[in-house]
């Protein structure tokens, strides 16, 4: 695994998103999962499993799902570094990926067979998730995808256990497990396009008092941070 594909994508000088530092593992064996809700040109969830000093990253269009009897395409895209499970904010318009990232769900995960690369390859990878919105068993299953992406199509499916559901996850729980923001209160606090970003919350979650800490300056203009 390298990073070169995710730094070749990048300015560094210009997005706030981290480069990649090289990072040592937990020693402890614990595995960093993390889902980014992503309003770039479409919204997405970027599923990631931390997995040999990188994160394996797919790109989910319509988040996952706790119904097993729903799957979700979920691409594969560059390895990610591992700082990049803390990042939240915005990335500038025009750059790669352009646009508002939450955090929207984080925690641990661990392999459910001995060999991590085995199952990656056999396109039949299955794990559990212990994060503060998903939990229990999962599997990453390859699909025939198209064309030039045709080995990197999978499909995101909950096992049956105790913590499937039938709930809208992404409707009932849209906000960051971070800083406990919608998108659009990201984007306006990192200078970011608000109105764009608020089209990936939830039309009725969106509204202004729904939590406490989302105070409003007018007319004062914060500086960036
Ligand atoms: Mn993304």
């Amino acid at each position: 695994m390298a990073l070169g594909e995710y730094r070749e994508k990048r300015k560094f000088k210009i997005t706030p998103e981290p480069s990649g530092k090289p990072r040592k593992a937990a020693s402890d064996g614990r595995r960093v999962y993390v889902i980014q809700k992503h309003r770039a040109t479409q919204l997405h969830y970027d599923f990631r499993l931390e997995h040999y000093g990188v994160l394996l990253s797919w790109a989910v269009p319509k988040g996952p799902s706790p119904d097993p009897s729903v799957k979700r395409l979920a691409m594969q895209v560059e390895d990610h570094p591992l700082e990049y499970a803390e990042f939240e904010g915005v990335i500038p318009e025009g750059e790669y990926g352009g646009g508002t990232v939450m955090v929207w769900d984080k925690g641990e995960w661990s392999p459910e067979s001995d060999d991590v690369d085995a199952a990656l390859k056999k396109g039949d990878f299955k794990f559990t998730l212990n994060g503060k919105k998903l939990h229990g068993s999962w599997v990453l299953v390859r699909t025939r995808g198209f064309g030039s992406k045709a080995d990197k199509s999978w499909l995101l499916i909950k096992h049956r256990d105790k913590f499937a559901s039938t709930i809208d996850i992404e409707e009932k729980e849209p906000r960051s497990v971070l800083s406990g923001k919608l998108l659009a209160e990201i984007a306006r606090d990192g200078g970011g396009d608000a109105e764009k970003a608020a089209t990936g919350d939830p039309k009725n979650g969106s509204k202004p008092g729904a939590r406490a800490a989302s105070k409003k300056t007018k007319g004062k203009k914060k500086p960036k941070a």
